[in-house]
């Protein structure tokens, strides 16, 4: 079976390396918020060119934390993307915030045309948490236009495209904070949960280091209602090693294995996405939309050895969770998200799959009717 993520050969590549940084914190007798977590957030800053980085506890919480830091008012709308992990959602929640849906482009990120009608309608709003879902980056000059035009407040959610670039930007470089999940699965992953947040301001790494340690300004000074969302020593160890040696590599990998696959799938019935030139995707996912029966291509694709994932089958505002919060908003039909959530499916794209896997999934997909 063709896998969508393979971390046993990922265990056989690094198992040496990832044991000693183990035991360099297992021998440190420190377990939480210490060196390895300070050098991991150095290196992250540097690598996301940030002026600082804060790991916390998981991608959800990284989003929380950053709409919080950035003030958040109870009852505040935030434009957002149905067409996500639920977690962007809850953490929009979790704040005090009520989401509003925007409709997604044919690549399937949140259409800033949408977004900018919307904002002229409703001047009250000033919040976003764009996502680049996919790996695939949001177009950021035009973020950035809106940001200047309209004070918008942003939080980019980066938990799929660390790394990804537009243009001469990269993602991360544009909203107030950012947000970033280091789940196993993604491009940058712990060996349990993790995230991080990143930005610029000096101002604000201050109330992040905060929300995330029980809103603490010193010890047992307890300055707002933070969360407990640290970073364990050893999990940073582990990231750490893991962007300094592997993350480069990896997203090589996965941009070659995409390049691949865009200039040899070719099945009327199978449709890439239409990737804007100036984006740089990190192919976290790679996803193509079926014309025809999506359940029949995934069984046969699974028929033929090749596991194939959705991203995802219930947009956010769909989800029950939802129908019990009355006061979230959708702005339009959201049309093309739902034929996302109805047509979409995942391919692997893993760094660890050989040169044969990729041409074997290529063969599958064109031979499917
Ligand atoms: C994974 C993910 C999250 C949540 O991250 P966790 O670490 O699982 O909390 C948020 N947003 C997106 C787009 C994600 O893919």
């Amino acid at each position: 079976m063709i896998l969508l993520n393979d971390f046993k050969r990922m265990d056989e590549d690094i198992h040496t390396e990832i044991v000693e940084a183990c035991e360099r914190v297992f021998r440190s007798g420190w377990y939480i918020l210490g060196d390895e977590v300070r050098r991991f957030e150095q290196d992250l800053a540097h690598y996301v060119n940030a002026k600082w980085a804060i790991g916390c506890g998981n991608g959800m919480d990284a989003i929380e934390i950053a709409l919080r830091t950035l003030q958040l008012r109870p009852g505040e709308k935030v434009i957002t993307t149905p067409l996500t992990a639920f977690a962007t959602t809850l953490a929009i929640i979790r704040a005090g915030g009520i989401p509003v849906y925007v409709d997604v482009d044919p690549c399937g990120q949140i259409d800033l045309t949408l977004v900018e009608q919307l904002l002229q309608q409703d001047i009250t709003i000033r919040f976003i948490v764009p996502v680049h879902l996919y790996g695939i980056p949001i177009n950021l000059d035009a973020l950035s236009r809106l940001k200047r035009k309209y004070h918008l407040i942003i939080v980019e959610d980066c938990a799929q495209a660390i790394g990804a670039t537009y243009g001469n930007k990269l993602v991360g470089s544009v909203g107030h904070l950012s947000a970033v999940s280091f789940y196993p699965t993604k491009n940058l992953g712990a060996f349990g949960d993790a995230g991080a947040v990143w930005g610029s301001k000096q101002l604000l790494e201050k109330q992040v280091r905060m929300y995330r340690d029980y809103g603490q300004s010193k010890k047992y000074i307890h300055s707002v209602v933070g969360l407990n969302s640290r970073l364990d020593e050893l999990q940073a160890a582990l990231l750490q090693k893991q962007l300094e040696l592997h993350l480069d590599s990896y997203i090589q990998r996965r941009q070659k294995v995409a390049d691949f696959y865009y200039s040899h799938i070719k099945n009327k019935n199978i449709v890439l996405l239409p990737v804007d030139t100036r984006a740089r995707s990190t192919w976290h996912l790679f996803p193509v939309l079926v014309r025809g029966s999506r359940r029949d291509f995934m069984n046969y694709c699974e028929a033929n050895g090749v596991q194939t994932g959705i991203h995802y089958p219930v947009l956010a505002s769909d989800q029950k969770a939802c129908a019990s919060f009355p006061k979230i908003s959708v702005s339009g039909k959201l049309t093309k998200a739902k034929y996302f959530a109805s047509h979409e499916v995942s391919l692997p794209i893993h760094p660890y799959l050989t040169d044969d896997e990729v041409s074997e999934v290529v063969r599958i997909v064109n031979n499917w009717k």
